[in-house]
């Protein structure tokens, strides 16, 4: 264990005394008032020691034993106007699954939880809950520090791990078939919500899949060692439970057409969650060179091909000595650590802003730092150096300093003229996000799309076309699980009413 690091059993065991005085009180009829649940720890998430997690790829976060989450779950003032529901994208009951948490009615806390989030498991580990929930929750705002807030994430996180570690998933009901058939193009979060609400009402419903596997980036871009594939699989294996019908391997676009799929397939309306897989590059010289690669394809090499089992891994991974990772955002977290993780002796962040800026969630930047990463702020390459043979060989990087506020509310990065220096490294990762791919507009008659290739879509999410719907990252551009699933569902209900 490293310094001041804690065990799970320890956690929980110091957890479990502070809990029994409250339990007892409450036992006896004793109300626990606002100051006493004020006065309660925040608990602290159990995690994989960082010298050992760097060599390994399993879940880094071990998740809160039950004493720790009823512990958690009675700071929780049950506040009568629910500001933390009005901070959640889909309007999770959040003080009514506490309570059940805090009586330890773990079943009932994840049901209704199910009420309006299909994968609690998924969004409890990466929902960037700092700038939802949490940033509104009332103890937070009264100990004046969002980090004091109520871990409404890691209570959800316990909840659902408690009934899956327990084999108590339970399949959604689905309603007399209907004889009438949807389509979903892509299996992440907003396509595998659409199909379940969908499937639910009795709708025959096929996902088609470009990859392999289903789970969209859940599977192919966010790491093992944030978000376990078992679970998602198990996600999966509900909703073929449920009757849906996975196709992977299957390019919309190329194997079949939108309208191939409304008009000759019999299929009555079509859902796109195809998500946002095109990444952005710099476009500066040496970007070719090899040793330079998106963090799309690098984590997608990392997780989908498991390059991380380098004993037995179909596809090795470029070996590394030094990486740097362009970008600050969760994806440039996650390459980052996958790259220490895959044998890399030294790993850099370079970002053009400074931490204060960065819209990676503040627990991933943290974690990094834990495992060893150096973060390079107020950098950004203006080339990419290379030698004889084609290879990275290092950059040259301009120095910047932060100028007045942007549209977005962040401080704009200005270049220093005359601070180009040369910095050595054999691998670039370039993480700047991602745009929607346009295979889907180009082959679909009267798609509207923007410029940037989002489909448009109405409030019901809608798009330009009868009977085809759009949501998740294909709308609204590199986005979030939990904001795709909310935005599946919308569809799904739309969809549900036009198929009657
Ligand atoms: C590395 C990384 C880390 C992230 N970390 C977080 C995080 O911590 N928290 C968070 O909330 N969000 C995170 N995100 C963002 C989040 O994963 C996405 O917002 C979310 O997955 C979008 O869901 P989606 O269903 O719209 O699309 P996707 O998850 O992208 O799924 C789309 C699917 O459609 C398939 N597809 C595409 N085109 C076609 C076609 N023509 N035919 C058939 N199939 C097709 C794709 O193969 C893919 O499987 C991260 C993203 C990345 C890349
Ligand atoms: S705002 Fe915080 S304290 Fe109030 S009900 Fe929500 S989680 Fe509980």
């Amino acid at each position: 264990m490293g310094k001041d690091m804690k065990s799970k059993e320890a956690l929980n065991k110091e957890a479990a005394i502070l809990l029994k005085p409250i339990l007892e009180k409450k036992a006896s009829g004793g109300n626990i008032t606002a100051r006493e649940r004020l006065a309660i720890p925040p608990q602290e998430m159990p995690v994989q020691d960082s010298q050992v997690r760097s060599g390994n790829v399993s879940e880094v976060a071990l998740g809160y034993g039950e004493a720790q989450a009823r512990l958690e779950a009675e700071r929780c003032l049950g506040c009568k106007n629910q500001p933390c529901v009005a901070g959640c994208p889909v309007q999770v009951p959040i003080p009514r699954f506490i309570r059940e948490i805090q009586q330890g009615n773990f079943k009932a806390a994840v049901d209704i939880i199910k009420e309006t989030n299909l994968l609690p498991a998924v969004c409890g580990r990466v929902c960037p809950q700092e700038k939802q929930c949490q940033a509104e929750c009332t103890v937070g705002k009264s100990l004046k520090n969002v980090e004091k807030a109520v871990a409404i994430g890691r209570l959800e996180r316990f909840a659902a791990d408690w009934e899956r570690d327990r084999g108590a998933l339970t399949v959604p009901a689905v309603k007399a078939p209907t004889g009438k058939k949807a389509a979903v193009i892509g299996s992440g979060p907003a396509g595998l919500t659409a199909a379940a609400d969908i499937a639910r009402e009795g709708h025959e419903v096929c996902i088609f899949e470009a990859f392999h596997k289903p789970g969209g980036v859940m599977v192919y871009g966010i790491p093992e060692f944030r978000l376990p594939k078992a679970i998602v699989q198990l996600e999966i294996d509900n909703l073929r439970k449920m009757g849906v019908k996975i196709e992977p391997n299957f390019l919309v676009g190329r194997t079949r057409t939108v309208s191939e799929l409304l008009n000759d397939d019999g299929f009555g309306a079509v859902f796109i969650g195809a998500g946002a897989g095109l990444p952005k590059f710099l476009g500066c010289p040496g970007e070719n060179l090899v040793g330079v690669f998106s963090a799309n394809e690098y984590l997608t090499r990392a997780n989908l091909m498991k390059a991380y089992d380098r004993e037995r891994a179909a596809t090795p991974m470029f070996p590394s000595r030094i990486t740097a990772v362009i970008g600050g955002g969760n994806v440039a977290m996650d390459a980052a650590r996958m790259a220490l993780r895959l044998g890399s002796e030294e790993v850099h962040v370079v970002y053009r802003r400074t931490r204060e800026e960065m819209p990676a969630r503040a627990e991933e930047v943290e974690h990094a730092m834990e495992e060893g990463i150096i973060f390079d702020f107020l950098r950004n390459p203006s080339r990419i150096l290379g030698d004889e043979k084609g290879c990275v060989t290092g950059m040259e990087l301009q120095q910047f300093e932060l100028g007045a506020s942007d549209v977005s509310g962040r401080r704009r990065p200005v270049p220093i003229p005359g601070s180009e220096y040369v910095y050595n490294c054999d691998t670039v990762i370039v993480a700047l996000g991602n745009e929607s791919n346009p295979l889907l507009v180009r082959t679909t008659a009267a798609l509207n799309a923007d410029r940037r290739g989002r489909i448009i879509v109405d409030e019901r999410q809608k798009t330009s076309l009868d009977r085809v719907y759009a949501g998740g990252d294909i709308v609204l551009g590199a986005a979030t699980v939990i904001l795709a699933m909310g935005e599946g569902r919308r569809a799904a209900a739309a969809i549900n009413e036009i198929l009657f």
